[in-house]
């Protein structure tokens, strides 16, 4: 089981916008969110599944229910994908459409995505009330980041894009900064991932990878 070593570490925001919840930390329901960080940590998995077992029994949903329209910028191909059912339990047929719909902006290849990172989005824009988030750029091949981190130095060589685990993005009308800070709050709550943030380029870059977070 996998765990991160920086899980207890809390990035301060800086919040000018002054309208972050301040009660993200405490959630209503069991969410599918806290269940996949959940299974990063051994004991909380125990207690959530007891409690998982709990609200089965009784036949109340588990789950807020996974639904995200996404826009591709690139392709320009708008798509509602509802990908978890409220029990927590994935859709197998919408995860292949999604993952072909995050494909390499390249060569149209792609890959399985991270479902980590899949919820991380979905978790913002539900934090943010917003229905639609538009992608620039998720799978990326090797080859196609080999090519743009050769172009532009903000562009890391090693990146999770190529492993299917990184989702670059923006919600239009909303300035990305404070797009930015509901990815660092559900990166918080998540208790991993990597938040980059790129005003000039507007965009925010959500992964499931360690706790990091950058500006460039
Ligand atoms: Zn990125």
């Amino acid at each position: 089981m996998k765990k991160s070593a920086n899980r207890s570490r809390v990035i301060e925001l800086d919040d000018e916008s002054g309208d972050i919840p301040k009660d993200i930390a405490v959630a209503p329901n069991i969410t599918a969110e806290q269940f996949i960080a959940a299974q990063r940590d051994e004991k909380a998995l125990e207690r959530l599944v007891g409690g998982l077992v709990e609200r089965k029994v009784k036949g109340q949903p588990l789950f807020n229910e996974g639904k995200i329209i996404l826009y591709n910028t690139h392709f320009k191909e708008r798509h509602l994908f509802k990908f978890r059912n409220g029990y927590g339990e994935y859709d197998p047929q919408i995860l292949n459409s999604l993952n072909y719909f995050m494909r390499c902006n390249y060569d149209n290849s792609y890959t399985e995505m991270d479902i980590a990172a899949i919820e991380m989005i979905n978790y913002v824009a539900q934090l943010m009330g917003v229905k639609e988030l538009h992608i620039n750029s998720a799978y990326r091949t090797p080859e196609y980041n080999a090519i743009l981190s050769g172009k532009n130095e903000n562009v890391a060589r090693n990146s999770f894009h190529m492993q299917g685990k990184a989702i670059d993005y923006s919600i239009p009308g909303v300035p990305i900064r404070k797009v930015c800070q509901y990815a660092q709050l559900a990166r918080n709550y998540f208790g991993y991932g990597g938040v980059g943030y790129y005003p000039r380029q507007n965009f925010v870059h959500n992964d499931s990878g360690p706790l990091r977070n950058w500006a460039k």
